[in-house]
């Protein structure tokens, strides 16, 4: 089983939609990349790409640890308490890894496609993906007993895969 986020149960409220800018930059004059929303009081704030940093300093300072992405399309969900993603899954709050996972994905559809996975640790995919960093990565985090058994499945489950 996953680690679980035992933050998000009481942390996590009904929100109203994210706003558009970040409200505290809104306050200074400030400038903002990426935008976030705290899933306890609902502020919307800005992301550690943005020179204020609000969102990070919010949930510090207030001590609500979960937000979102609150971008267009934006999806996914973190805990500061974790320093994980986290998702809701049977009835509790885990934490996950999406780069572990998106590279399971990308790793079957190679295999799938008679390409080899003992590729170059600057490999990168047609679509984009680090594959080589991805190999690395993982096998990394196996040698050295940080990958956690779910996720150790997931790989070893990639038709040839060898550790
Ligand atoms: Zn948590
Ligand atoms: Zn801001
Ligand atoms: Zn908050």
């Amino acid at each position: 089983m996953r680690q679980g986020c035992v933050h998000a149960a009481t942390a996590v409220t009904a929100v109203p939609a994210p706003l558009d800018v970040c409200e505290a930059c809104v306050e200074i004059g400030g400038q903002w990349v990426h935008l976030r929303q705290c899933l306890t009081c609902g502020r919307t704030l800005c992301c550690d790409n943005s020179p204020n940093r609000h969102m990070s300093r919010h949930a510090r300072e207030a001590g609500h640890p979960v937000m979102r992405g609150a971008g267009p399309g934006e999806a996914w969900t973190w805990c500061f308490e974790d320093d994980a993603m986290i998702r809701e899954a049977d009835g509790r709050w885990e934490t996950y890894d999406p780069f572990m996972e998106t590279g399971v994905i990308v790793a079957r559809q190679a295999v799938a496609a008679g390409r080899s996975l003992d590729v170059a640790e600057d490999h990168v995919t047609p679509q984009g993906f680090p594959l080589g960093d991805w190999v690395a990565y993982v096998r990394g985090a196996h040698a050295d007993g940080s990958l956690i058994e779910d996720d150790a499945a997931l790989v070893e489950a990639i038709p040839g895969w060898t550790w």
